[in-house]
């Protein structure tokens, strides 16, 4: 963006990592200094403060014990799952045995679904076994299953406009190969065979659907994830192959041969199951009721262990949270961290928070959620409205630029999936875009593990939310459009 970032990352490096230390050297002068510097948003101690939480993230944080706990102890904990409520004790406990404030459930009821048994195979012209896993909310086959030919299409598109001729009675296939990002930018495109996709083939006439998986990986785990049944549209079992058994699938239709698959799923819903958001906060000084939400999804898919989605992002806002109270100087406002439950189904967490916070969200000065893995933080932006919102992000990116993380010019609204609902209901957000591009090999199967993660990768992450969510909730800065008052 347009300030001297080089500049004021020199001035806050040359400051010692202490606040004490700070107080004892020259205040009068870093004052005068910063009174002549438009970038001037947050006061020298905060940016001190801010400096040495990085330095201390970066030396080494709690968020890979606390990721590591939650994946060995809970393990998988699918939205509305006896598993997810299991999480959401391990969190009650670990948030109040860190000794943060306001420790506590909100509850909400939901529809769940729950996998049973998958399983798909190519009985014509080659008879093998398939690598599949049921679509999240798919309907279950006849218990003995379902056969019919396949009918191929390359994309989605190309599935929209095929002819119902062409698909009734059949499963079918889309491929929509996912392509490999740093900032995963593609999965909102190809996601949408996913979720649109088993709508779309059942209009057009088909019994049962198969996607190659969403994701980039060349392992034998297929990828699941949410699917979205239209209520217009009759409800067909959907599955993910692994992406070689979609490369297997094409080879074979390749060679001309007509292909017949068997495949079944069971699966049940389960009406009005339980979830909830587990939140803690380190209350404000002076503004108690303004609050900056960081956080995570508690719950994951039902696969893996949720490691890379989203248990390294409860490790990195957790950690981040514990590094602010250890430090032992309360933030003028509060910072709120919330695990949102039920998030893989449709950010059903993150409504219900909107919902139960709507007479309070004009209080919610910014936030952001840790939902991209644990790879390496390498860029932030930020939607601000305001001239002082611009400084005090010109503040953070400068104390961030030493760990790698350079300022974005754009300032859409973004910071996570669980913001959405907040975006729509007008809070600010802030993100910290990380390097994805071994997420999409991982996020959704049964590879997510803690093993794919790195306590150093974490440590930058918890650097980067605890210096924003520090400087922010510090200071008086409003990011919408009014300016704030400076009291
Ligand atoms: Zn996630």
């Amino acid at each position: 963006m347009k300030h001297g970032y080089e500049a004021m990352s020199t001035f806050i490096h040359g400051l010692k990592p202490s606040y004490l230390q700070l107080k004892k050297c020259s205040l009068a002068l870093l004052l005068s200094t910063l009174a002549n510097d438009t970038l001037a948003a947050a006061s020298p101690e905060s940016l001190a403060h801010a400096v040495m939480l990085r330095d201390r993230a970066m030396a080494g944080s709690t968020a890979m014990q606390i990721v590591t706990s939650l994946t060995t102890e809970v393990g998988p904990r699918l939205a509305g799952s006896e598993a997810e409520a299991r999480a959401r004790d391990w969190a009650l406990a670990l948030l109040n045995e860190k000794g943060f404030a306001n420790v506590r459930n909100e509850p909400f009821e939901m529809d769940a679904w729950r996998r049973h048994a998958e399983g798909a195979e190519i009985l014509a012209p080659f008879p093998q076994p398939l690598a599949v896993t049921a679509l999240g909310g798919s309907v279950p086959t006849a218990k003995s299953g379902m056969t019919a030919e396949l009918v191929l299409f390359e994309t989605l598109d190309d599935l929209k406009r095929a002819r119902p001729e062409s698909v009734e009675g059949r499963i079918a296939y889309v491929s929509h190969a996912m392509q490999r990002t740093q900032d995963g930018s593609s999965y909102g495109y190809f996601n949408e065979a996913r979720t649109a996709g088993p709508s779309i083939a059942a209009g057009k006439g088909a019994v049962g659907y198969l996607i190659r998986s969403v994701g980039t990986d060349s392992h034998r785990f297929p990828h699941t994830g949410s699917l979205r049944y239209d209520a217009d549209a009759p409800r067909i079992p959907a599955l993910a192959l692994s992406n070689p058994d979609a490369d297997q699938i094409e080879r074979i239709a390749a060679g001309g041969e007509r292909i017949r698959i068997k495949m079944n799923v069971d699966s049940s819903a389960v009406p009005a199951a339980q979830s909830g958001n587990v939140i803690a906060e380190i209350p404000g000084r002076e503004r108690p009721d303004e609050i900056v939400v960081i956080g995570a999804h508690l719950d994951s898919w039902d696969l893996g262990t949720g490691a890379v989605d989203d248990g390294a992002g409860v490790g990195i806002t957790t950690a981040a949270m514990e590094l602010i109270k250890e430090a032992g100087l309360a933030p003028r406002r509060t910072i709120r961290l919330v695990l949102w439950g039920a998030e893989e189904v449709g950010l059903l967490g993150a409504r219900a928070y909107r919902e139960r916070h709507a007479a309070s969200l004009e209080q919610h000065v910014m936030g952001s959620e840790s939902d991209f893995g644990g790879g390496r933080v390498w860029k932030v932006t930020a939607d601000s409205k305001t001239e002082q919102g611009d400084q005090l992000f010109a503040d953070i990116a400068a104390v961030l630029a030493r760990i790698g993380v350079a300022p974005g010019s754009d300032d859409l609204p973004g910071g996570g999936p669980d913001l959405y609902p907040l975006i729509a209901a007008g809070v600010p957000t802030l993100r910290l875009h990380q390097d994805g591009r071994d997420y999409f090999d991982l996020h959704h199967t049964a590879d997510d593990t803690v093993d794919k993660l790195d306590a150093a990768s974490l440590d930058q992450n918890v650097a980067a939310f605890a210096v924003f969510a520090w400087l922010i909730a510090d200071s008086h800065v409003s990011f919408r459009g009014v300016e704030a008052s400076d009291s």
